[in-house]
C-alpha cells in the first residue's frame, strides 16, 4: 500500500521486537526477513474495446518450512510489493498459529476491479494463473480469495489451472465455490472463527452482555462477522464500508443493513442511521477493523476509545499505534489469530480435496471451532505466561514453530 506506513517494514519491526524472547539465532531472522521466492508478472489482458491492457500482479511465496506455501490473492489498486510481502509473512505466522501444516504466501494484482466488466475479469484472473501455474499447486503453493477476490474467481483461476495441468486438482485453491470442490462453511469461516475468538475476549474482560460492537468493513470478513454478532445479542453500533460509516447509538438491525446494501449498493442513508465520518473512535466496548491495514496509527491511536480490539483485516494496527494501545491498556486481539479461521477451514477444504470426501457443514464448523479453541487458549496461556501482549506471544508461538521446522529440516 502505497502511505507511509510500510506493511514490509511493520513485518520487520514485529521480528526485531519479539527476537530475544523467541531466542532467535541470527540465521534464523535473516532467512524471516525476507520471503523465499518473490514473483511479480505483466499480463496482458484483451479488453472489451479490443485493446490490450497489461496489468502488474505479484506472488510473494515466504516460507514453506510446515508445508505447502498458502495465501489469498488480492485485487486492487493500491497493491504493491511491500503490501504482498507483509502479506505473505503474516499468513506463514498465521498457519502456524492456528497449526495447519502449510507456510505463508500472497498475491495481488494492481487493479480496480470496479472498472472491468465480468468478461475482463475472468480474462485478467485467467492470465494470472496461467503466468504461475508451474509454481502453484496443491503441493506448492495454494492461493484462496482476499480483497475484492470471490469464490467465482477462485473457480476461474482453477479451471485455468486444470486445462494447463491436464488434470482435475480442485486442492491447489481454496474457497472455490462447492460445485467445483470448495467446503461448506469457507465463506463464513473467517468470520465465524472470529466471532468465537471475540465471545471469549469479551468473556474474559467482562464487557456487558449486550456489548457495542463497531465494524469497520462490510465485505466478506466484515459484512459476515457484523450478522453473526447481531445474531449472538451483541449491539452492533456502527458499520462501515469504504464508502460510509452509519451509526444508531440504540444499535443497528443488521439484518436489514445487509438488505439495504443489497439494493441500494451501499449503506449511506439506511433509514435510523446517522452518517458519521469515523468509526475507529467512536465510544464502544469493541472494535472490529475489518477493511485494509494501517486503520489505527499514530494519528489516531489516543483517541481510540474501545476497551477492545478484534483485528480481523490483515495488519490494521501499526506498530507504534499498537505500543500506545498496549499502555492505555486496550486489549488487541491480533490478525494471525484473530482472522485465522478462513486458512483453517481453506485446510479443511484441501483434506476434503485430497480424500474426495466432503463433509457437512456442522462437520467443518465443529472442527473449526476446535482448531480456534486450541489456537485462543495457547496464545492466551503464553501471554500470561510471559507477561506480554496477546500480539507478541501469537507471533513468539507462530515464528518458534517456523523456527522449529526450518532447524528439523536443517535449514538454520
Ligand atoms: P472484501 O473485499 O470482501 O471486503 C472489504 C470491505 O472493506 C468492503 O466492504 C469495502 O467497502 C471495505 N473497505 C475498503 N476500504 C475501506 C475503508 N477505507 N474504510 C472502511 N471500509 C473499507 O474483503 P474481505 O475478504 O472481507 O477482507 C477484509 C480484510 O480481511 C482484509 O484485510 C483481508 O486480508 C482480511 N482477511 C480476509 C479473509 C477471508 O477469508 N476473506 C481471511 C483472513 C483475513
Amino acid at each position: 500500500m502505497s502511505n507511509l506506513h510500510d506493511p514490509f517494514d511493520n513485518v520487520l519491526n514485529q521480528l526485531q521486537e519479539i527476537k530475544t524472547l523467541a531466542e532467535l539465532k541470527e540465521g534464523v531472522l535473516a532467512v524471516l526477513s525476507a520471503p523465499k521466492r518473490f514473483i511479480e508478472v505483466n499480463l496482458p489482458v484483451r479488453m472489451d474495446d479490443g485493446q490490450v491492457k497489461v496489468f502488474k500482479g505479484y506472488r510473494s511465496q515466504f516460507n514453506d518450512a510446515r508445508g505447502p506455501f498458502k495465501g489469498g490473492v488480492r485485487f486492487h489498486p493500491n497493491v504493491d510489493e511491500s503490501e504482498v510481502k507483509a502479506l505473505s509473512a503474516w499468513m506463514t505466522w498465521k498457519t502456524a498459529v492456528v497449526g495447519v501444516p502449510l507456510g505463508g504466501s500472497k498475491g495481488g494484482i494492481i487493479v480496480d476491479t470496479k472498472q472491468l466488466s465480468i468478461g475482463e475479469l475472468e480474462r485478467l484472473s485467467r492470465a494470472y494463473i496461467r503466468a504461475l501455474w508451474e509454481v502453484v499447486g496443491p503441493e506448492l503453493d495454494v492461493p484462496a480469495p482476499d480483497v475484492y477476490t470471490t469464490g467465482q474467481i477462485m473457480a476461474w483461476m482453477l479451471d485455468e489451472y486444470e486445462v494447463l495441468a491436464r488434470r482435475h486438482r480442485p486442492g491447489m485453491i481454496t474457497g472455490k465455490p462447492v460445485a467445483v470442490g470448495g467446503s461448506k462453511g469457507r465463506v463464513q469461516a473467517t468470520a465465524v472463527g472470529g466471532l468465537q475468538v471475540l465471545m471469549a475476549a469479551a468473556k474474559h474482560l467482562n464487557l456487558p452482555e449486550k456489548a457495542s460492537v463497531a465494524i469497520q468493513g462490510f465485505g466478506n470478513v466484515g459484512g459476515t462477522l457484523a450478522g453473526l454478532a447481531y445474531a449472538a445479542g451483541f449491539k452492533v453500533v456502527a458499520l462501515a464500508d469504504s464508502k460510509s460509516t452509519i451509526y444508531n447509538s440504540e444499535g443497528l438491525d443488521v439484518v436489514a443493513v445487509e438488505n439495504y446494501k443489497k439494493q441500494n449498493g451501499t449503506l449511506f442513508g439506511f433509514p435510523g442511521s446517522k452518517n458519521i465520518n469515523d468509526i475507529l473512535t467512536l465510544e464502544v466496548d469493541i472494535l472490529v477493523p475489518a477493511a485494509l491495514e494501517n486503520s489505527i496509527i499514530v494519528d489516531n491511536v489516543r483517541d481510540v476509545k474501545a476497551r477492545l480490539i478484534v483485528e480481523m483485516a490483515n495488519g490494521p494496527i501499526t506498530p507504534e499505534a499498537d505500543k500506545i494501545l498496549a499502555e492505555k491498556n486496550i486489549i488487541v486481539v491480533p490478525d494471525i489469530l484473530a482472522n485465522a479461521g478462513g486458512v483453517a477451514v481453506s485446510y479443511l477444504e484441501q483434506v476434503q480435496n485430497a480424500a474426495n470426501y466432503y463433509w457437512s457443514e456442522i462437520e467443518v464448523l465443529q472442527k473449526l471451532e476446535v482448531m480456534m479453541a486450541e489456537a485462543l487458549t495457547a496464545v492466551w496461556e503464553l501471554s500470561n505466561d510471559k507477561k506480554i501482549t496477546l500480539r507478541q506471544a501469537a507471533l513468539l508461538l507462530a515464528v518458534r514453530r517456523v523456527a522449529e521446522a526450518m532447524k528439523s529440516r536443517g535449514w538454520v
